[in-house]
């Protein structure tokens, strides 16, 4: 793992320069210091500097095994900050990829919304063609995911464009209980084993957050309710019927667009339980494999089989459902391309109707993390190789790109990305995206969008604890009653 120093002469940007630098070096453990405040680390593998003046930026990046390389830009007079921020990164993206010999596929972009850039161009009337143009000379990205970007879009404005994205919002519910912890969770998601004792609590809990969110969002259009978490299947079949009536009774549902239950964990769903999400007018599951090899399900804390994902998909079509999506990972311990590949026959096989892929994003609060070194000896693999797979895979099944977004830490610095089938795009994950509309949420570690009048965004935060939640219940509601008397006049 090698060391980086990276010294600024400045405190301005250092977070912009600090992701762009561990894009190229995922690997290193980077400090960062200031010019006369902070002495430099003792031998450092490689150093970096910024210096930053009214007219110019200077990077330089030397090691012990490679002779120096100091490259300057400069900055035209009255230059805007964040103008002045794309100069930076632009130069550090350039030096470290003559320096390295590196060409990211995202090029200098680190932010976990790629879209947002061409979507704002095609707002402002742009076509595509000038919208690639401007963004591989502004941010370097490369051809492929130029395209994908635009692509991904394109699909995302048309269908926003027939949503009420000004008075309308969207409803997120968590539950957040699984059959067991997946090793690379960061959820905060509790086994439902040991905490089955809290499940009724909390769905009391909830229903009270829920009645409230109804009674204060009376009267206006709601989009899309998204029942996630955990797995809100990992409830049984009565509580769900508690709580989809409770959302029935309470919420104009007829008028929605779509209704998605995250059933996730194929040993949560029975037949019983999929009767109780079409009754409530349930439609858009998701039954996610994460992969369909038995060994690494195994390795990844899955506790079901392959055979339990095909024999679940089958009684989802079965009763009636057309709209279902499947998660897969790019980057579990161990699995390479071959390993996507055999997953992606299984998947085609089955033939849903939406396919999202993650790259693994290594979280600081997941097992993964902590048991890192348990784990040292087992690769995590990612590469455009097997994003192309994957792109080639929802392809044949007649899909098409509609959302994308970025994570910190994550496998080979790519993405991960939503397909569907025409028709079946998942709405509600596009307006997360691109937080054109306010979504009201409900459940511990939930987050509730307020998108203002201007294009401003204000949050409120649930706790995250389940003991907590229960507790401190009528808190959170008085702070959600607070901030939609104040941002949404
Ligand atoms: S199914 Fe999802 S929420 Fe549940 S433990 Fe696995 S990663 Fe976490």
């Amino acid at each position: 793992m090698p060391e980086i120093a990276l010294l600024f002469s400045e405190k301005n940007f250092e977070y912009d320069v600090y992701t762009l630098v561990k894009a190229f070096y995922p690997q290193a453990e980077i400090q960062t210091c200031y010019e006369g405040e902070d002495s430099l680390p003792g031998e450092p593998d490689i150093r970096m500097g910024v210096r930053e003046t009214d007219d110019s930026f200077v990077f330089s990046v030397s090691s012990k095994e490679k002779e120096a390389l100091v490259r300057t830009k400069a900055v035209p007079d009255g230059t805007e900050r964040a103008d002045r921020k794309n100069i930076l990164k632009q130069l550090v993206y350039t030096t470290l990829s003559e320096y390295t010999g590196i060409e990211l596929p995202w090029g200098d972009l680190t932010g976990i919304r790629p879209v947002k850039i061409p979507m704002s161009m095609l707002e402002q009337g742009m076509s595509n063609p000038d919208i690639a143009k401007k963004m591989r000379e502004i941010y370097f990205t490369s051809a492929k995911k130029t395209a994908l970007a635009i692509a991904v879009a394109n699909r995302e404005k048309a269908l926003l464009d027939k949503i009420d994205t000004k008075d309308g919002y969207s409803l997120y519910v968590g539950i957040p209980f699984c059959p067991s912890i997946c090793l690379y969770c960061s959820f905060g998601s509790h086994p439902i084993d040991r905490f089955g004792k809290m499940v009724e609590p909390y769905l009391q809990a909830l229903y009270k957050e829920l009645e409230h969110i109804a009674a204060i969002m009376a009267g206006r259009k709601l989009t899309c309710i998204y029942i996630g978490g955990g797995t809100p299947t990992s409830l049984d079949a009565a509580q769900l019927e508690g709580l989809l009536s409770l959302i029935e009774n309470n919420f104009p549902i007829k008028d929605v667009v779509e209704f998605t239950v995250e059933a996730g964990r194929p040993d949560t769903i029975t037949e019983d339980k999929l009767y109780v999400c079409l009754a409530h007018g349930v439609s858009r599951i998701s039954i996610n494999p994460q992969t369909m090899n038995q060994k690494t399900l195994d390795l990844i804390g899955r506790k079901h089989t392959t055979e339990q994902i095909e024999t679940a998909f089958a009684q989802a079509r079965k009763i009636g459902f057309d709209n279902i999506n499947m998660d897969i990972i790019a980057g579990l311990p161990g699995e390479g391309t071959e390993e996507v590949r055999a997953t992606l026959e299984k998947i085609e096989k089955l033939g849903p109707d939406g396919l999202t892929v993650h790259s693994l994003a290594l979280k600081r609060s997941s097992r993964l993390n902590y048991l890192k070194d348990e784990y040292a000896g087992i690769s995590f693999h990612n590469s455009g190789e097997i994003m192309d797979s994957v792109q080639y895979s929802a392809g044949r099944m007649g899909m098409q790109p509609y959302y994308l977004y970025r994570q910190k830490n994550i496998a080979g610095n790519l993405e991960n990305v939503g397909y569907a089938r025409e028709g079946c795009f998942g709405i509600y994950n596009i307006l997360i995206m691109e937080e054109k509309q306010t979504i009201m949420a409900a459940g511990s570690a939930a987050i509730s969008k307020y998108i203002m009048d201007d294009g401003r965004i204000e949050r409120t935060a649930n706790v995250k604890d389940i003991y907590n939640y229960i507790e401190r219940i009528d808190e959170m509601i008085e702070k959600k009653e607070t901030a939609v008397r104040e941002y949404l006049k």
